[in-house]
């Protein structure tokens, strides 16, 4: 675990990432309320949930099922979850039910291991698909070739409610590379909105070191972690 800084801290940087999303979208010219933010907080205490519900922010994404389903247990029951890292399809069980969303579905084989854990509680599971926009070899994501087959699974299972899809860019030093992934993201999303009929509003890209891109490219959703709770030494 790394240490959780100070909640004051922890304000200070909310009040900066709120003036980067409010002069990224000024520079595109949206509206910051298009824009919502998924505070990160993997690898650090569940107080850094704690700050994000105290802040207005009720729903926090983490990447790991164990660890966030130990921050579960004691928990205030107000904060809501979601799985953004990388799910094996042999834990989709454990995992189904336990997020709100799961936005890092990127195969068959999990969209119906996690159908199957869900008609059996009677529910249905909220989930983005993870396309690897940037053709990243070291990222997870279907390639965006492989999205229409995906969403059309995804859409023909009772249980699962596409709601979008999600991204993580390449990691460059020159933030044109990630500008480009989360351009192409925003238009497979369209391509498929438009090829199967269903609305798929969620587009969620962009972290800490290039929100202002994803916001230029149209994100509605950022996940922020270090623009938060500092840099992760450790996991
Ligand atoms: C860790 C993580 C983030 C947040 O990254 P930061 O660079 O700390 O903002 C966003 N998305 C995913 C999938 C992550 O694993």
């Amino acid at each position: 675990m790394n240490e959780l800084i100070d909640e004051r801290l922890f304000l200070e940087n909310l009040a900066l990432v709120r003036e980067r999303i409010t002069s990224a979208c000024a520079d595109c010219g949206r509206s910051p309320s298009e824009v919502r933010v998924l505070p990160i907080t993997k690898t650090f205490p569940l107080g850094a949930a704690e700050y994000a519900l105290r802040s207005g922010y009720p729903v926090v994404g983490e990447n790991r099922v164990q660890e966030a389903l130990s921050k579960m247990e004691t928990a205030p029951p107000e904060l809501q979850w979601e799985l953004v890292g990388h799910l094996q399809s042999n834990k989709a069980k454990v995992a189904a039910g336990r997020f709100d969303r799961i936005q890092s579905v990127d195969s068959v084989k999990l969209l119906r291991r996690l159908n199957a854990a869900m008609e059996s509680e009677g529910a249905s599971q909220r989930i983005l698909l993870q396309v690897n926009a940037g053709e990243d070899p070291a990222k997870f994501g279907v390639l965006p070739q492989e999205a229409e087959a995906l969403l059309e699974e995804g859409l023909s299972l009772p249980c699962i409610e596409v709601e979008g899809l999600m991204t993580i860019a390449p990691f460059s030093s020159d933030p044109d590379v990630a500008r480009r992934a989360f351009a192409r993201l925003r238009e497979v999303g369209n391509r498929l909105a438009e090829s199967s009929g269903a609305s798929l509003p969620e587009l969620s890209m962009g972290m800490s070191g290039d929100l202002e891109a994803a916001v230029a490219e149209g994100s509605t959703l950022l996940r922020l972690g270090s623009a938060f709770f500092g840099d992760r030494v450790s996991h």
